[in-house]
């Protein structure tokens, strides 16, 4: 009789399943972040067709745990210190894992009513916990990309001084250009939504940052308002950055929403990283001004421990996000008065049931918890940047009041030189496999970046970081 496993043979690959995923995370350190493979390698070792025959749910555990476990780069290890951290806490696993349980469909109140209810009340959680005005309602999306897409489509449809019911109809012919603005330490996601939008890549403007700080530049903010209006283009958008790719920095919200308001433009914080940090208390002046954005993008599934992918968009005027989207072929129409229908605030018709390992996460570590963690993460992000300071062979290049450090090693020649031998401490480090940081670039010159933000991540692992750094640098030296 053909249909899914057996129910036995399912329960007990779960339970296997259960004991493999809790004995990964209690030993992922005995792992490299970065596994030992070349490209390719991996590939070589799965057949090139797919099995005619059906195999055991045992053999295909098997196979995870020696051929794709070992594999992956481990971004639950307590040394991942690169990037933006994602790490999948225990009560996000067990959320995850029972929503591929159930499977459902959230598009329409109707195909989920507890998907539903429970991502609006868990969005108005993360609301309050971000001490945001109960006007703004949020919803889950993969990734802060695909947020920022939904918000600037949101700016467009409802741009003063625009048709929106036009734009939806006939596009954007015949308009003038609309131009989005944001620093040069943005997201790259904000140039791919203009892209898609149709606004032209051209027509998003990287005003310049501070080259102390990597903060907007008010003035050149303005400024490039100023020229664009006069040449003819029309400003639509201002997005802010509240935590940087690069260095976390925060752009000067106040400064910039008094610009929006006196131009009339939509307000998009990119809160992806830096969000999160607004439920701490003492952080949250940092974010002061972010109450009177439009749109707010942050991701739980980067420093609120929940496992990728989890992005939270809140609106302030979520009849606009409809009014932007709804579009409801018959077969979906539906006759509950008052619900709301997830499909009706994107461009995806189904969504998987994203909320349940936000809820539990916020439930397990309570909001006490998650404050508790990323304050750590702060304040050890504080001390190795002190270290940094007061160590001669190297320099600080940026600081922020988030867990991010960005700094490098000197050397006699600067320039080139230098960048090369960053890149070399880098691959030194790394090379050794019990911690992982990365680079970026800073006023064109190479630097190094090491994030806090990792669920699992001690101070003994950041202490471990910086010696590792201190004993590659002198090896480096002395080759
Ligand atoms: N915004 C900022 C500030 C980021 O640092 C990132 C990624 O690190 C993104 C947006 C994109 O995030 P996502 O991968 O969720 O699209």
């Amino acid at each position: 009789m053909p249909g899914d496993i057996p129910v036995d043979e399912f329960r007990a690959a779960m339970h296997r399943a259960a004991d493999l995923v809790a004995d990964y995370l209690e030993g992922v350190d005995r792992y490299p972040v970065l596994p030992n493979v070349r490209p390719g390698e991996i590939a070589a070792q799965l057949p090139a067709e797919p099995p005619l025959e059906a195999e055991s749910l045992d053999t295909l555990l098997d196979d995870y745990r020696s051929l794709v476990e070992p594999n992956v780069t481990h971004w639950n290890h307590p040394g991942f210190l690169g990037y933006f951290s994602s790490s999948g806490s225990a009560p996000g696993i067990l959320g995850e894992t029972l929503a591929a349980g159930l499977s459902v469909n959230a598009m329409l109140w109707r195909t989920s009513p507890a998907a539903t209810e429970l991502e609006v009340r868990t969005c108005d959680w993360l609301r309050q916990m971000m001490d945001l005005p109960e006007s703004f309602r949020g919803h889950i999306n993969d990734t802060a990309s695909i947020s920022t897409l939904l918000a600037l489509a949101a700016a467009r449809h409802g741009a003063p001084g625009l048709d929106a019911g036009a734009i939806r109809r006939d596009g954007l012919s015949g308009l003038p250009q609309l131009v989005v603005y944001a620093s040069d330490q943005a997201h790259s996601s904000v140039d791919k939504a203009a892209i898609l939008l149709g606004l032209g890549h051209d027509n998003v403007r990287h005003v310049p940052s501070d080259p102390q700080t990597f903060r907007l530049s008010v003035q050149a903010l303005e400024a490039a308002i100023v020229e664009d209006r006069a040449a003819g283009k029309l400003p639509l958008a201002v997005v802010a950055t509240m935590g940087t790719t690069s260095t976390a920095n925060l752009d000067p919200l106040p400064e910039i929403v008094r610009i929006c308001r006196a131009e009339k433009l939509w307000l998009h914080v990119d809160a992806a990283y830096g969000g999160s940090a607004a439920i701490v208390p003492e952080l949250r002046p940092l974010f002061e001004g972010i109450e009177a954005a439009d749109s707010i993008v942050v991701n739980p599934h980067k420093w609120m421990f929940v496992p990728m992918d989890c992005s939270v968009l809140f609106v302030r005027d979520e009849a606009q996000l409809r009014d932007t989207f709804s579009l409801i072929p018959e077969y979906l129409r539906t006759t509950e008065p008052g619900v709301v229908n997830l499909m009706d605030y994107g461009v995806q018709l189904g969504r998987r049931f994203r909320a349940l390992k936000l809820w539990m996460v916020i439930r397990a570590f309570g909001v006490e918890g998650l404050r508790e963690r990323i304050r750590a993460h702060c304040a050890w992000a504080g001390e190795f940047a002190a270290w940094v300071t007061n160590d001669p062979a190297f320099e600080i290049v940026s600081t922020s009041p988030l867990a991010t450090v960005c700094f490098r090693l000197r050397h006699p020649d600067g320039g080139e030189a230098q960048d090369r031998a960053n890149l070399a401490l880098m691959a030194a480090v790394n090379a050794q496999g019990p911690y992982f940081l990365t680079h970026t670039a800073l006023n064109g010159r190479i630097t190094l970046h090491v994030a806090i933000g990792n669920l699992r991540t001690e101070h003994q692992h950041v202490e471990g970081l910086w010696r590792a750094l201190r004993h590659e640098a002198k090896a480096l030296g002395e080759s």
